[in-house]
């Protein structure tokens, strides 16, 4: 979940309505992008929300029911994350929005994955 999001404690997982970073001008000229009714990039691949650099603490506080069997990331089905709620692309929600993997935090709106898993699903990217 991008990090943008941490500003606003009622936005869950990908989920404030944030602008683009304006890391290019390909994100400056990006529309506003609302992860609240998008969710795109929890279910792009089951390889994203992957374990990184979260220390056991972080890890303990994810509920083991989200985790995968074998503790790589977050369980997923298919390619969706199973903590993701909703129906990408109209209204979604991270189910652990508080405790999300550095990753989800990492992943920002307008940055080149969101923009790749916004295409996937079809949805507007500029
Ligand atoms: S794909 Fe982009 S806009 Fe959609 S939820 Fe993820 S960060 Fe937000
Ligand atoms: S934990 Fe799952 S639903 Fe939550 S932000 Fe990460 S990928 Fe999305």
């Amino acid at each position: 979940m991008p990090r943008d999001a941490d500003r606003n404690p009622a936005a869950p997982g990908l989920l404030a309505l944030v602008a683009a970073a304006s890391l290019s001008s390909q994100r400056d000229a990006a529309p506003l992008f609302d992860c609240q009714s998008c969710g795109a990039c929890c279910s792009y691949s089951a390889e994203w929300p992957r374990f990184s650099t979260e220390d056991d603490a972080q890890l303990d506080r994810i509920p083991e029911k989200y985790v995968a069997l074998d503790l790589s990331g977050m369980r997923c089905e298919g390619v969706r994350c199973s903590a993701l709620t909703g129906e990408v692309g109209k209204s979604t929600a991270c189910g652990i929005y508080e405790t999300r993997p550095d990753v989800c935090r990492a992943c920002m709106p307008g940055d080149e994955e969101c923009l790749m898993a916004r295409a996937a699903h079809g949805l507007a990217v500029g």
